[in-house]
C-alpha cells in the first residue's frame, strides 16, 4: 500500500545548523529564491533513508522543499563565503554563488550529523556575475556522480533528490534550470581557509580550524599541535581520494582550491569524467586548454592544493618546519595508496619487486592502443592463471596484439610466483575494478531523455550505478564501449 508522509512528518528530519554558530563574518543568511511549478526528477533512496525519510514521501511537498520554495521548520539557510585559487591563480572571494546551505540532520548508522545544501536555488552575495542557477544536464550530471562515486565506494558529497523547472536561464542558449540537493557532513573547502588567511583575518583563520577541528577531527584536539595534526590529516585524505580517482579513471575537471573539500570528500561536480580510451593526458573539461586537471596531473594537483592549505594554516601551525612536515606526507599516503589499489586491480596480494614493472608496462599498452580503461580492468578479472584459453577477451581490445599476449605470459608468470587462485583473483579484482561507471554518453543519455521530460532513464541508470561492481548481467548493454557519436561530446564549465 502507498504511505504517503504528511507534511508534519518533515517535521521529522530535525535540522539545525552548527555552521550558523560561526561568527556572522562567515556566512549570509537568506532564503533560497523560489522556482515556478517544480517537479521531481530523481531521489536517492539510499540517501532519503540515510536522513530518516520515507522515499515514498516525495510528494509536491518534498519537491517545494527542496527546490526551495518551502523551508522545513528551523531552516537557518545561509550562504558560505570562500575564496580560492582557480587554475594556479589567486581568485579571491567566491563563496556559495548558486548554494544554500539549509542545516544539518541526524543521519543513520553515525553519530555524525550531515549537511542538507540546495545548489541552483537563487542568487546569494556570493553569485558574482552568475545567476545562482544550474542548469537540468549539469544538475543531472551531478546527482547521478556523487551516487555513482558513493557506489564504487570513494569519498563523495552525495545527492538526496534533483528537481526541475520549465524557468529559462541564458547560457549560450536559453536551457531550463534545476535543483541538486547535496548532503554532506561539511561542505568546507580549502579555500575557506585560504579566505581569512589572504584577507590577513588570523583570528577568524583560527575559529574556522577550531570549528573544523571540534565537529569533525575531535580526536585531533588532543595532540600537541592540533594545527599540524589537521593539515597531515586533509593531506593523507587528499592524497589517499586522488589515489582512488586515478584507480578508476575519475578526472575532476576543475581542481581549484575552493573546490577542494576539507573533509577529502569528491566535491563540486562540473565538467568531470571517467576515462575511456586510456591517455594518461585526457583533460575532461575542454576550458582547461593547457592540462592543468589532466588525469596525470591530479596527483600532483592534489598536492599543490594541499601546499595552498599549508600555507593558508602556517600562522596556526606556528612554524614553516612543521608545515612542511604534515605537507611531506602527501607522497608517502598518495603512493600507499595507490600501490595498494593498484595490487587489487591486477588482483596481486604480494608486492614483489618487479610488479611496478609489470604495472607500468600494462599501462603502456593501454596508452598504445587507447584501450577502453575499464573495460580492460574487468575483463582482465576473468583470465586464468594456468591457461591462455580466455587471453583473447582481453587481447581483443588491444590493436597490438603481440605486445599484449607477450604482457599476459608475464602476467601468469607473476601470479604463479604467488600461486594465485583463479576464484579468489577475480573475486578481489571484481570488488575494485568495475564493470559500470558514468561514462558521457551514458549520462548524456539519460539528459536527452530528460530535456524531453523522461525521467526513466536517471532513475535506471542510478540504480546500476549503485552497484557498479556487481555483474548485473541484465545492464550489460551500460558496460560497453560507448558509441561513435559519444567522441563528440565536449563537457564545459558553464553549468
Ligand atoms: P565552480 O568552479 O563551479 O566550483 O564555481 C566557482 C565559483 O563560481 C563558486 O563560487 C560558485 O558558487 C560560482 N558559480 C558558478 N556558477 C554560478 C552561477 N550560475 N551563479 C552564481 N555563482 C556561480
Ligand atoms: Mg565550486
Amino acid at each position: 500500500m502507498t504511505e504517503i508522509y504528511t507534511s508534519t512528518e518533515f517535521g521529522s528530519l530535525i535540522l539545525q545548523n552548527k555552521f550558523a554558530s560561526l561568527p556572522s563574518i562567515f556566512y549570509t543568511h537568506l532564503a533560497p529564491t523560489p522556482l515556478a511549478n517544480p517537479y521531481l526528477i530523481g531521489l536517492s533512496e539510499p540517501m532519503m533513508s540515510t536522513i530518516g525519510l520515507n522515499p515514498l514521501s516525495a510528494d509536491d511537498e518534498f519537491c517545494r522543499i527542496f527546490t526551495g520554495n518551502q523551508l522545513i521548520p528551523n531552516s537557518q539557510p545561509l550562504s558560505a563565503v570562500y575564496s580560492g585559487h582557480q587554475f594556479g591563480v589567486w581568485a579571491g572571494q567566491l563563496g556559495d554563488g548558486r548554494a544554500i546551505l539549509l542545516g544539518d540532520v541526524a543521519a543513520l548508522n553515525t553519530t555524525d550529523r550531515v549537511e542538507i545544501q540546495l545548489k541552483g536555488s537563487g542568487m546569494t552575495p556570493y553569485s558574482r556575475r552568475g545567476d545562482g542557477r544550474a542548469v537540468l544536464r549539469s544538475s543531472i550530471r551531478e546527482f547521478l556522480c556523487s551516487e555513482a562515486m558513493a557506489g564504487l565506494g570513494i569519498p563523495t558529497s552525495r545527492a538526496l533528490c534533483i528537481t526541475g523547472s520549465d524557468q529559462y536561464v541564458m547560457r549560450e542558449q536559453p536551457e531550463t534550470t534545476a535543483v541538486v540537493t547535496r548532503l554532506a557532513a561539511s561542505f568546507i573547502r580549502f579555500g575557506s581557509f585560504e579566505h581569512w588567511y589572504y584577507n590577513n583575518q588570523p583570528e577568524q583563520l583560527k575559529i574556522l580550524a577550531d570549528f573544523v577541528l571540534h565537529n569533525y577531527f575531535p580526536e585531533l584536539q588532543v595532540k600537541p599541535n592540533p594545527y599540524q595534526a589537521l593539515l597531515t590529516e586533509v593531506t593523507r585524505r587528499t592524497a589517499e581520494l586522488i589515489a582512488h580517482w586515478q584507480a578508476v579513471g575519475f578526472m575532476h575537471g576543475v581542481m581549484n582550491t575552493d573546490n577542494m573539500s576539507i573533509l577529502g570528500l569528491t566535491l563540486d561536480y562540473g565538467p568531470f569524467g571517467f576515462m575511456e580510451s586510456f591517455d594518461p593526458e585526457h583533460i575532461c573539461n575542454h576550458t582547461d586548454q593547457q592540462g592543468r586537471y589532466s588525469y596525470r596531473m591530479q596527483p600532483m594537483i592534489g598536492k599543490w592544493n594541499c601546499h595552498a592549505l599549508g600555507q593558508a594554516m602556517l600562522p596556526l601551525i606556528g612554524g614553516i618546519e612543521e608545515t612542511q612536515e604534515a605537507l611531506e606526507t602527501y607522497q608517502y599516503y598518495y603512493q600507499k595508496k595507490y600501490d595498494q589499489l593498484m595490487h587489487q586491480k591486477f588482483g596481486l596480494l604480494r608486492h614483489l619487486e618487479n610488479d611496478e614493472k609489470l604495472i607500468e608496462d600494462f599501462f603502456s599498452l593501454l596508452k598504445n592502443d587507447a584501450a577502453d580503461f575499464t573495460l580492460t580492468f574487468r575483463l582482465l578479472g576473468h583470465l586464468l592463471a594456468d591457461s591462455d584459453c580466455k587471453d583473447n577477451i582481453v587481447s581483443d581490445l588491444f590493436i597490438d596484439r603481440n605486445a599484449i599476449n607477450d604482457w599476459l605470459k608475464a602476467y601468469r608468470i607473476r601470479l604463479h610466483q604467488e600461486q594465485s587462485k583463479d576464484h579468489q583473483r577475480h573475486q578481489v579484482m571484481s570488488a575494485v575494478n568495475p564493470k559500470y561507471i558514468l561514462r558521457n554518453y551514458l549520462a548524456q543519455v539519460a539528459i536527452e531523455k530528460a530535456q524531453k521530460k523522461d525521467f526513466s532513464e536517471i532513475s535506471k541508470l542510478l540504480k546500476i550505478l549503485e552497484h557498479p561492481y556487481d555483474e548485473q548481467p541484465e545492464h550489460d548493454e551500460y558496460a560497453k564501449l560507448p558509441p561513435d557519436w559519444a567522441s563528440q561530446l565536449e563537457i564545459s564549465c558553464s553549468s
